[in-house]
């Protein structure tokens, strides 16, 4: 049994480490395996978890994780292995998750971008968006300052440097806070604020803030909704140019078993739907009501609202994100898809209420004060650190000071972590359970004459989800129907049906309205097919009936 603990993140050799330990030390319920390379050649690991006593994978319907996508958003990967760990410890103790093993597979992908986040946990971290990659230029910047470690405590922060014409000067009520300067305001203390950093090519007056030149958005580059540089920063050179986004999208469609998604994320606390770039008016409206329902279960089980990308978590009021992986895997493989962006200090601080990422741009100084507060009383001043001073190479003595960004906000204070992600795997293992999920209904077998015989198979969908899973699935064609099969005996000859027989999709209890009318009781669930057998008496007859999302059911009988 591994050693992890929830409390600290863990490097890719660690994690590596850790991915293999439980796959040996619960061989029946885990496979780890490499779905391709990062960008740097490093093993992107995948864990495949179900009960393989009970059938493969790919015989049942799965539900799909992946985290951390996104280089310091480290907190995702905690996620995934916190997930994994309960899904191997509570097996068997819990109801819900044993049921979810043995009639289901979860694909869990801990660490989706293993470079950046090697970045990110660097003894001296480096903080960019996703890929190590350079891009959209191969070449460094020639001046300016560019974020980093300076004084080597592992945190980069802001640094503060009086200047009369700064935008910044420190709250009178708190000396610490640094606000606004009233628009004609004159005569007093104010400070430019630059991110904590080393400069190039210093001319001592100009100071040009440089972005990393690793300016890819992994979660930009998938192919629903693609736009180019121009339309969508960090997007890449084309769909799936970088391997991260090409190994989930090559995985997934090629494992027609998945039903749902959820991607870990931070921050914010809230659960994220599609569509980033739509409005809800354009969904089929049985999937939006849908999703409202997953949803609001979602938010039960973990007290994240839910909301849609698209109406509330907009970066720019008039820019929409475009390439993103809950917009692709919903509209273009046709499953509920999540975005799942853990931790919000400001609801720690308690704030309730405030507008996810709107609220970076504008809000009352009330509310900084409350974080302070939470800062001095909960974290004991680590999360916003005071101002102190420093000698810096270029720019002579500056103070560094501010919120501790990597390890306050974009991810939860090493106490809080646990606490955070434990919220998640009940709602994950729900997810699941109400995948579409083919099982017998019942066979029979009726003797036409000496050596003829009529052979019924009856299967039914007892999943919650109908099949097909999403009306945009139905709307793309992108499911087949039940499939069944009859493999006759040596000699046997069919007299009527076909050895394949395709025969729909079934649905399931989703769509059943609050009000029962005798119309919502009919057997839409169920599904019969009939075969006239010429073959001996007494020899076997196998059966099966499979669904690309719903798993396989397999049968036999006995002529007589
Ligand atoms: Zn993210």
């Amino acid at each position: 049994m591994p050693d992890v603990k929830f409390n600290r993140f863990y490097r890719y050799a660690e994690l590596t480490r850790i991915l293999k330990l439980y796959a040996k030390e619960f061989p029946n319920l885990i496979r780890v395996e490499s779905i391709g390379k990062s960008h740097e050649g490093r093993d992107v690991w995948l864990v495949t978890a179900t009960n393989f006593r009970s059938g493969e994978d790919l015989d049942k319907p799965a539900f799909w994780v992946d985290g951390n996508i996104h280089a310091s958003e480290v907190t995702a990967s905690a996620a995934a292995l916190y997930l994994i760990h309960s899904l191997m410890t509570r097996y068997k103790k819990d109801e819900a998750i044993t049921r979810s093993l043995d009639t289901r597979a979860f694909y869990i992908v801990p660490r989706v971008n293993p470079d950046g986040a090697e970045w990110a946990l660097a003894d001296k971290p480096k903080i960019i968006r996703s890929s190590t990659r350079a891009y959209p230029y191969d070449e460094d910047a020639l001046d300016g300052i560019i974020s980093e470690d300076v004084d080597g405590d592992k945190r980069i922060l802001q640094m503060r440097i009086p200047d009369p014409n700064g935008a910044w000067k420190s709250h009178a009520g708190d000396p610490r806070l640094m606000v606004r300067r009233d628009p004609i305001e004159t005569g007093g203390k104010y400070y430019r604020i630059l991110p904590e950093g080393l400069l190039k090519k210093y001319d001592g007056v100009t100071i040009q803030v440089r972005n990393p030149k690793q300016g890819l958005d992994l979660n930009r580059n998938f192919p629903a909704g693609w736009k180019p540089e121009a339309d969508q920063s960090g997007a890449g050179e084309y769909p799936t140019s970088e391997p991260e986004a090409r190994n989930l999208v090559q995985f997934i469609s090629r494992h027609k078993n998945i039903t749902g998604t959820m991607s870990f994320h931070t921050m914010s606390g809230v659960l994220l739907r599609p569509y980033d770039d739509r409005s809800d008016d354009e969904f089929p409206t049985d999937d939006l009501w849908t999703y409202q329902k997953i949803g609001d279960k979602g938010t039960e089980i973990t007290g994240y609202p839910n909301i849609s990308v698209y109406h509330d978590f907009r970066y720019h009021p008039k820019q929409t994100i475009a390439g993103g992986f809950d917009t692709w895997t919903y509209d273009h493989i046709g499953v509920f898809s999540w975005t799942i962006e853990f931790w919000s200090p400001q609801r720690q601080a308690g704030i309730e209420k405030y507008k996810f990422i709107d609220w970076y741009r504008e809000h009352p100084i009330e509310e900084d004060m409350k974080l302070l507060k939470w800062n001095d009383e909960v974290l004991k001043g680590r999360g916003y650190v005071n101002w102190y001073k420093h000698k810096h190479p270029q720019l002579g003595e500056v103070e560094l000071g501010g919120w501790d960004f990597m390890n306050m906000w974009t991810n939860p204070p090493l106490e809080f972590l646990e606490k955070e992600i434990s919220l998640f795997p009940d709602w994950v293992v729900w997810h699941a359970l109400i995948s579409p999920k083919l099982d017998l209904y019942e066979t029979s077998v009726t003797a036409l004459g000496v050596d003829t015989f009529r052979i019924r198979l009856t299967v039914e969908n007892t999943g919650w989800l109908p099949t097909y899973v999403t009306k945009k699935a139905l709307e793309k064609k992108l499911t087949r129907g039940v499939i069944m099969e009859i493999t006759l005996p040596k000699g046997g000859m069919l007299q009527s049906g076909r050895e394949r027989e395709e025969l729909g999709e079934l649905e399931g209890r989703a769509y059943k309205p609050v009000m029962v009318d005798e119309m919502e009781e009919s057997t839409s669930d169920r599904v019969k097919f009939e075969w006239v057998v010429k073959a001996k008496k007494g020899s076997k007859v196998k059966l099966t009936a499979r669904h690309d999302r719903a798993g396989i059911v397999k049968a036999e009988v006995i002529l007589k």
